[in-house]
């Protein structure tokens, strides 16, 4: 297949498109680099032996979509372009309901052009707000508490809603529960503008002397050791559910979504501790008080994505520790050849 990746060389994206170029796939990256590095679709290229296209673009360019669309004559589309900082979303909603929302529609509206009408959207467990019940499977309540969340919910309903207007289309919603790790290679991975706002990358930074002391946010809620639990999976599983879905979608019509996680809670003081053990040393670590809007406990329900995709995270946290230091060695360096 023929398959382009919007946001190509962010995080997730360039992932997927090492798996996917692994697979057979023949893969374009689209992407205006606003979260990204230019370098990363070279790095692409040197794991996978490949000549991978990427065009510099903005999903909100409809003509430059349905001009892509064309001359790589593409078959299905994974979405994963997007602005995705919670904090930032609170303060400026306009900028992500145009990017995310508006992003999409001009997307959406390119595809119909082009008559490209299988879509992989990347999708979040943020969609779910405050468990009801855990752990959340797909027909949980959805009730996003911050416009981040509601950008991604608005998303889905206008594919649900196109689906309805037009049974021919094909699309899978992936929400994702929290992506660590990087690939194997350590070439590529999580790449955060400044201060990492997310666990693992300021783990990672504190191990690196960037940072001087992991702040917990709280040890007394309701969780096996008081701290926040999560269901961080490894990226390169999640890149493999992307793959599952396109699967999926070539003997299916409509609408399907799936949550990709790993299904097992894992807690501050637990991701922390295998990050000590794989790197031999302590990070240091200081009790602060609970952050705002945070959740105590977040898992996913799996099941359907393991029963209908055939898909199973197989990764564990040793892997997204050993996999994410490899990575921060290799971004290191490129941060000391950037000096
Ligand atoms: P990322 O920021 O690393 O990648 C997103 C990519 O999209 C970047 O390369 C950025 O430059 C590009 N982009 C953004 N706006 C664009 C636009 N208007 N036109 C073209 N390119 C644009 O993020 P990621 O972690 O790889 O996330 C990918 C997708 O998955 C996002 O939609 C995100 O909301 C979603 N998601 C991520 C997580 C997570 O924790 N990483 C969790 C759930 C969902
Ligand atoms: N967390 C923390 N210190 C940090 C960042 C995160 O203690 O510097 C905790 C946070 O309170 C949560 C867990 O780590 O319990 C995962 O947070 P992250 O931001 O990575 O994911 P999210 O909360 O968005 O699922």
């Amino acid at each position: 297949m023929n398959i382009l990746l919007t946001g190509g060389t962010g995080y997730i994206g360039s992932h997927t498109a090492v798996l996917l170029a692994d697979a057979g796939h023949t893969v374009v990256l689209f992407d205006n680099f606003c979260n990204s590095n230019k370098t990363v679709s070279a790095r692409i290229n040197q794991i996978t032996g490949h000549d991978i296209p990427c065009v510099e673009g903005d999903v909100r360019d409809t003509k430059l979509l349905v001009k892509t669309l064309h001359e790589f004559q593409i078959d299905a589309v994974i979405h994963f372009a997007g602005l995705k900082a919670v904090g930032e979303s609170v303060r400026e909603p306009l900028k992500y309901f145009d990017n995310n929302v508006a992003g999409s529609i001009s997307l959406l509206e390119a595809m119909q052009k082009a008559s490209v009408k299988t879509i992989v959207f990347s999708s979040s467990a943020t969609v779910y707000g405050k468990p009801q019940y855990l752990p959340l499977d797909e027909a949980h309540p959805l009730n996003p508490i911050n416009p981040y969340g509601r950008t991604k919910l608005q998303v889905e309903e206008i594919l649900q809603d196109l689906v309805k207007s037009d049974p021919s289309w094909r699309v899978a919603l992936l929400r994702y529960f929290n992506p660590v790790g990087a690939h194997d290679s350590g070439l590529i991975g999580e790449d955060p503008n400044g201060i990492p706002n997310n666990l693992m990358p300021y783990v990672m930074q504190v191990a690196s002397g960037k940072l001087p002391h992991l702040n917990i946010f709280g040890n007394d809620y309701d969780t096996k050791d008081g701290t926040g639990e999560r269901d961080y999976i490894h990226v390169m599983d999640l890149a493999q559910g992307h793959l599952a879905a396109l699967n999926y979608l070539q003997d299916h019509l409509g609408c399907e979504i799936f949550n990709l996680g790993t299904g097992i809670p894992v807690s501050v003081l637990e991701l922390v501790g295998t990050y000590e053990k794989v790197i031999g040393k302590k990070i240091p670590s200081q009790i602060a008080s609970r952050r705002e809007g945070d959740l105590a406990v977040c898992y996913a329900d799996t099941s359907k994505a393991n029963h209908t995709l055939n898909w199973y995270a197989l990764k564990d946290v040793h892997d997204m520790c050993t996999s994410g230091i490899r990575w921060q060695t290799f971004r290191s360096s490129l941060e000391g050849s950037r000096e």
